[in-house]
């Protein structure tokens, strides 16, 4: 096990709430680290629909759900809040009064005072693509995320899908693969018409290729794949040789490991808290933001927002209990001020 980083506070999920979070907890001298399963920031907002515009923000008539990720990024940039991308926490115990290990599927191990859970609709994971015996490459030979690209130097590669993961990953490991190979089952693509184009310009290099059609099987031995058995679309059958495959068929939301944290969950696997502090049913855990319940829950980020708030008077509590905490407005505040960078 690694040596644990010391933080106030552990926020599961770095989607808009857990990055409101990171304000309203260093409003109040609190550190924290973020850990999210997903490759960038944002949650929902980024990950599912970053051009679509937001009208409900108070006080903003309009924005895009990733220009909001982005001013929620600029406003809590003060506080240096540390992020840990494409982890997932997978274990939380509680070992002292308050104090929390926390872990991650990486092997990052935390020891936090307060746990905010934003994990919103749970964590992202890949879609499987329906190949039979495919969970025996997963993680040897089979990748759904490209976590290191040094890994796949010098490979030869085979990219599924048609949408912008696939794409952006067709672009970027072009120039490292010992040979890449684009398969997506139909010559329509989802993902952004730049990046088809500039795919295409790289076919018509020959530097990599596109062929048409599904893989269904894989031949290899001890979790190493060799080839990747494809059905064209008329039925019949050819193979490509490769070392690794990278399928991109899109995230699906499932509840994960937070069903395990000893949390009380409500049937339909969301946390209920009260409504003076959005703690849990565990003292120092917290949830905020989509993956909260209590009656008359809106699933709307300003709810997290004014959850975050209220999280944030009662954590400060567990992390210094002698210190009182005074009330302070940050138009007039010249304390509040100076941690913010503006006076
Ligand atoms: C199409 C669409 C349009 C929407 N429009 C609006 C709108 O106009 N206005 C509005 O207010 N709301 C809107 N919403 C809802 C809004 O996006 C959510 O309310 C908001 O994203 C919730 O934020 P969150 O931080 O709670 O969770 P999320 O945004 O879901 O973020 C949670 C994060 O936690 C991570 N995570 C989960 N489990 C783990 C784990 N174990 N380890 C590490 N990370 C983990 C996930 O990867 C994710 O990034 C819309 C939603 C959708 C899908």
């Amino acid at each position: 096990m690694s040596e644990p980083i010391k933080t106030d506070v552990l926020i599961v999920g770095a989607g808009p709430c857990g990055l409101f979070a990171v304000f309203q907890l260093g409003l109040l001298d609190m550190k924290a680290h973020l850990v999210d399963i997903l490759d960038k920031v944002g949650g929902q907002c980024a990950e599912l629909y970053p051009e679509k515009p937001i009208y409900d923000i108070p006080g903003v008539p309009y924005v895009t759900a990733q220009g909001h990720v982005d001013a929620l990024m600029a406003q809590i940039k003060p506080f240096g809040a540390t992020f840990h991308l494409q982890e997932m926490v997978e274990t939380v115990e509680k070992i002292g009064d308050p104090l929390f290990r926390i872990t991650t599927d990486r092997g990052t191990v935390f020891e936090a005072k307060v746990v905010v859970v934003a994990a919103g609709g749970g964590s992202f994971q890949p879609k499987r693509p329906p190949i039979p015996g495919i969970e025996a490459y997963e993680g040897t030979s089979v990748y759904y995320a490209v976590r290191q690209i040094e890994a796949l130097r010098g490979k030869r590669l085979l990219i599924v899908g048609g949408g912008d993961s696939a794409l952006d990953w067709t672009l970027n490991l072009a120039p490292v693969a010992s040979h890449l190979t684009l398969l997506h089952r139909r010559s329509e693509f989802r993902a952004a018409p730049d990046s088809v184009n500039k795919m295409m310009a790289l076919v018509g290099e020959g530097k990599i290729d596109f062929v048409l059609g599904q893989v269904a099987a894989l031949q290899g031995e001890g979790g190493r794949v060799a080839k990747a058995i494809v059905k064209r679309n008329d039925g019949s059958n050819f193979e490509i040789a490769c070392d690794a495959i990278l399928p991109f068929f899109g995230l699906t939301m499932k509840l994960g490991p937070v069903v395990n944290w000893g949390l009380k969950m409500t049937d339909g696997g969301l946390i209920p808290v009260d409504t003076a502090a959005f703690e849990t049913s565990v003292p120092g855990i917290f949830a905020i933001g989509d993956i909260s319940w209590y009656p008359g829950k809106l699933k709307l980020i300003l709810s997290g927002f004014h959850e975050a708030a209220l999280m944030a008077q009662k954590a400060h509590r567990y992390v210094y209990p002698d210190k009182r905490l005074v009330f302070q407005y940050t138009t007039s505040s010249t304390s509040l001020q100076k941690k913010l960078g503006v006076s």
